[in-house]
């Protein structure tokens, strides 16, 4: 199962990838999650990628490509594999076809989630992030005991830089300007799944699997 998820920043995407990963047991790919790896391990690549990402702005296209082509050498992707959040733009969506290409593979599905940015921004300026161990809190939907402390380490919550509201504007407009033709892209190839995501989780992924379900 070859999989392409698409939606704006907090639709629900990666929680509705997670879902997917399980069912098929196949990798989730997340180009952000790479480049927060690469960030972490002091590379280069990883400092660019950070500045283009801080600012709500896309990491440019041959570096992503680049490193979308590596991880597709890795064996765990001949299973299959999800990817999320790529490709983000035109370019992007005609590279991947190229690397797809090369390996004689084709994609089974491209789901994408939307909702209103109203939503949206209240979902992701509420979310904070314990500096220590990673978990995930929301000031409405999943606050933590005590302001600011993680409930599971007692670590320091913060906001993520690109959390911000401003940010997450940002991070909408880019998203509508770039990534909206790759709906369009992929519209004519007879594959796109559209989900709602102001439904529930598990209606969401009900939904999406009876789609699937009825593509293959
Ligand atoms: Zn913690």
């Amino acid at each position: 199962m070859r999989i392409i998820i698409m939606g704006p920043p907090g639709v629900g995407k990666g929680t509705e990838a997670e879902l997917l990963i399980k069912d098929f047991n196949i990798p989730h790919i997340s180009t952000g999650n790479i480049f927060r790896e690469l960030y972490r391990d002091k590379t280069t690549v990883g400092k660019i990628a950070k500045s283009y990402i801080d600012k709500g702005e896309l990491v440019p296209d041959d570096i992503t490509n680049e490193i979308v082509r590596n991880r597709l050498s890795k064996p765990d992707v001949e299973k299959g594999f999800l990817f999320d959040g790529y490709p983000r733009n035109i370019e992007q969506a005609e590279a991947f076809d190229r690397i797809l290409d090369e390996k004689g593979w084709k994609l089974n599905a491209v789901i994408n989630i939307q909702t209103s940015d109203e939503l949206i921004i209240k979902r992701i300026s509420g979310r904070r992030v314990c500096e220590d161990c990673g978990s995930i809190y929301h000031l409405e939907n999943n606050p933590p005991e005590i302001d600011g402390v993680c409930d599971k380490c007692d670590g320091n919550l913060i906001q993520r830089d690109d959390d911000s509201q401003e940010t997450v504007l940002r991070r909408l407009r880019i998203y509508y300007d770039q990534t909206e033709p790759v709906i369009g892209y992929y519209k004519h190839s007879g594959i796109m799944i559209n989900a709602d995501g102001s439904n529930a989780i598990s209606k969401n992924h009900a939904d999406i699997m009876k789609a699937l379900g009825e593509m293959n």
